[in-house]
């Protein structure tokens, strides 16, 4: 069986998984899988984007989301005569059989069914199935230029769906695209000497959880510290540099944060 992985470390947001669903099957009649996707309004594969923490320390997070071929898809529950499931785990919306069936777009959990007015159909990412059937890759994940994409056999992706994360999954419906690296939340900051206005670099910075558990870095260049890929939580931070005295902090995240600038005074 078939699976998608998508490796969220990698994703660098350039939107070129999206454009390459719609270069596929916008205009494009693949059938028996897929009538032409629409110019406008629907998102076969819909990047999620969420900038994260307050200026000047932000990033932005990514992830691609397409439907999920679930193993236990509520889509074919809903219209058995009209939805099914390859071999290979890919799951169709049939055309011509879900022609007029409109609720079959509140039928998914994840919103990944889209209503075609014009040809009056349900649709969504087929995974390339005219693709794959030739033995091709599906076109976003062939288009992907940081290999954050991936398809293939579930057993030769086995390890990485083994690190692959559960927090966008809807229990019961067994999704076959695994996400890895999901972003989390961040906490960063700078620390700086106000005597000399001048910003401290390799100061010692440690972040202790709840469960004692301790992620230590230094400052950069900038006199930046930066803990990425955080659970929300109650957290301790410490900063220490020779010369100055520390200082102690409790967070409580909730949200990634930019906690600010520390001035250190001197000893
Ligand atoms: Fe069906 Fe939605 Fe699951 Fe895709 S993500 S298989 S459309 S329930």
């Amino acid at each position: 069986m078939k699976t998608f992985v998508v490796d969220l470390g990698k994703c660098n947001g350039c939107y070129g998984c999206q454009i390459a669903c719609k270069d596929e099957t916008v205009e494009n009649d693949w059938m028996p899988y897929s009538k032409p996707q629409p110019n406008t309004g629907h998102f076969w594969l819909k990047m999620h984007e969420k900038i994260h923490g307050q200026v000047p320390k932000v990033l932005a997070e990514y992830r691609p989301a397409l439907c999920n071929h679930c193993d236990n898809a509520p889509c074919i529950e809903a219209a058995p005569e009209a939805v099914y499931k390859r071999a290979d785990g890919l799951v169709i919306v049939d055309p011509e059989k879900a022609k007029d069936n409109k609720a079959l777009v509140d039928a998914c959990p994840y919103g990944a069914i889209y209503w075609n007015e014009e040809l009056s159909i349900p649709q969504k990412c087929t995974g390339c199935a005219h693709l794959v059937d030739e033995g091709k890759l599906p076109h976003c994940v062939d288009a992907c230029a940081t290999g954050a994409l991936m398809f293939g056999e579930e057993e030769d992706l086995a390890d990485l769906i083994a690190q692959s994360t559960h927090r966008w999954d809807i229990e019961g419906t067994a999704p076959r695209v695994h996400y890895l690296n999901p972003f989390g939340l961040f906490v960063s900051g700078e620390v700086w000497d106000p005597a000399a206005d001048l910003i401290i670099e390799g100061a010692a910075v440690r972040l202790t959880d709840e469960a004692g558990e301790v992620l230590e870095t230094v400052t950069d260049g900038f006199g930046d510290f930066w803990f990425k890929h955080l659970d929300a939580g109650t957290y301790t931070l410490e900063i220490a540099s020779t010369g100055f005295k520390g200082v102690r902090r409790t967070i409580e995240l909730t949200d990634s944060l930019n906690i600010g600038d520390f001035p250190l005074d001197r000893e």
